[in-house]
């Protein structure tokens, strides 16, 4: 049987990055993953994601995403392949609103260099957007996207030229805990490691019982629409954008990849789903959400549909990661850091789980994500 320092179940956005930090402070590492490296199944597709400083969430976040945008911006220069593009980013709600309230206060605490513009003041610099009147924008500089699939792949990379073994196709049925380390079985065989850290995104409560009511997958849609003047939606005059309207948060993307505005609207239908076995391809319905929201405030954005993409988010009852070891068996690491917003923190988590799988604690900041919070709350036992 072979064995290893360390086991990550789940190659994608956090696993990648985990088998990344891993290898290269010398760990012997092994990471198992059940589709592609990368693929479109889960939840780290669709050409990109939004990173941005203004972290409306809790400010707490802004500690961790300033070593996010460092450990990005090492990975790129390693790699030799830009995966950050700045736009700036706009968050926007009425002046009430947790977006606009939410991302002022975590710039004025942390002390970010930003802007807050009225409605009008934002559509004189940004021309695209029409935001209802009364409506306040916060502008952050550095705000942007990642190209999230190549992330992977650059993560993937460096983790093999680093030593690791990756295995694609391979999925894990099963983990069990033994005095000093872990037994993991896989579709094709079995592996035995001092730790593990599983890092399974939407199927996270499959593997880890602890999740099974805490971690719950959600469809999503995303849409891509041709603008009818593109000159206004390429990344150097469009910013990336959250946005609170009467019909819900919305956020976007300049053309980037695809040719089309890219759209998408939080907990889309609010569909709760198995992972397994849901409606992955987009219907009409999908598309008349995103398009009469794209109409409305986006009206130069509202041209013919290019694309649409269903993705899983997976949600925490309080919309926080949790990114713990096990009570139960502390040579396991759990890392379940979605809920619509994970993707941006990827390279900074893969830093934490290397630290927690090492050595069983993180310099990071954590307190927020432990698995102890929803103790008593009927869903986990932790
Ligand atoms: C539509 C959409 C838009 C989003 N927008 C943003 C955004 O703008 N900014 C942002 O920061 N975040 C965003 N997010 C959230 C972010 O994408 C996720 O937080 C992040 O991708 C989660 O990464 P992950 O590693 O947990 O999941 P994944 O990348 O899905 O990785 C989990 C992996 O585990 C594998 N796996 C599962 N079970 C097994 C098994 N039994 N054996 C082996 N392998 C297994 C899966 O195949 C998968 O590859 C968005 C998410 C979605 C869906």
């Amino acid at each position: 049987m072979d064995t290893y320092d360390v086991i990550v179940i789940g190659v994608g956005g956090m696993g990648s990055a985990a088998c990344y930090h891993l290898a290269r402070r010398g760990t012997r590492v092994l990471g198992l993953e059940r589709f592609d490296v990368p693929h479109q199944m889960g939840s780290s597709h669709a050409v990109n994601r939004i990173i941005r400083l203004a972290y409306y969430e809790d400010p707490s976040y802004v500690s961790l995403l300033r070593r996010a945008y460092e450990l990005w911006r090492e990975l790129q220069s390693g790699f030799g392949e830009q995966l950050l593009h700045i736009t700036g980013s706009v968050d926007a709600s009425n002046a009430d609103g947790e977006v606009f309230r939410g991302s002022l206060r975590s710039c004025e605490l942390h002390d970010l260099p930003h802007e807050v513009l009225t409605s009008a003041d934002l559509s004189r610099r940004f021309p695209a957007f029409r935001l209802p009147a009364g409506h306040l924008a916060l502008f952050q500089p550095d705000g942007g996207f990642l190209l999230s699939e190549r992330c992977i792949v650059a993560h993937v990379f460096g983790a093999m030229a680093a030593g690791a073994e990756i295995r694609a196709r391979e999925r894990v049925v099963e983990w069990t805990a033994m005095a000093g380390g872990v037994r993991v079985e896989t579709e094709r065989g079995t592996y035995e490691a001092e730790r593990l850290v599983v890092s399974a995104g939407a199927w996270m409560q499959r593997l880890v019982p602890e999740l099974a009511s805490l971690a719950q997958p959600e469809r999503q849609v995303l849409a891509w629409f041709q603008p009818t003047d593109p000159s206004l939606f390429t990344p150097a005059r469009f910013p990336v954008f959250n946005l609170t309207v009467d019909e819900g948060r919305y956020y976007g993307f300049p053309v980037f990849g695809v040719p089309g505005f890219k759209v998408g609207r939080y907990h889309h239908r609010e569909e709760q789903v198995d992972p397994d076995d849901f409606e992955r391809e987009p219907n009409l319905t999908d598309e008349t959400v995103l398009r009469d929201f794209t109409t409305r405030y986006f009206p130069g954005a509202a041209g013919p549909t290019m694309a649409l993409r269903s993705c899983l988010f997976t949600n925490t009852p309080d919309d926080h990661f949790v990114i713990d070891v096990l009570p139960d068996a502390p040579q396991v690491v759990i890392a379940s850091p979605c809920s619509g917003h994970g993707f941006k923190f990827c390279s900074v988590v893969g830093e934490i789980l290397a630290d927690l799988a090492s050595r069983g604690a993180t310099d990071h900041d954590v307190s927020l994500f432990r698995l102890r919070r929803f103790a008593g709350a009927g869903g986990g036992k932790g």
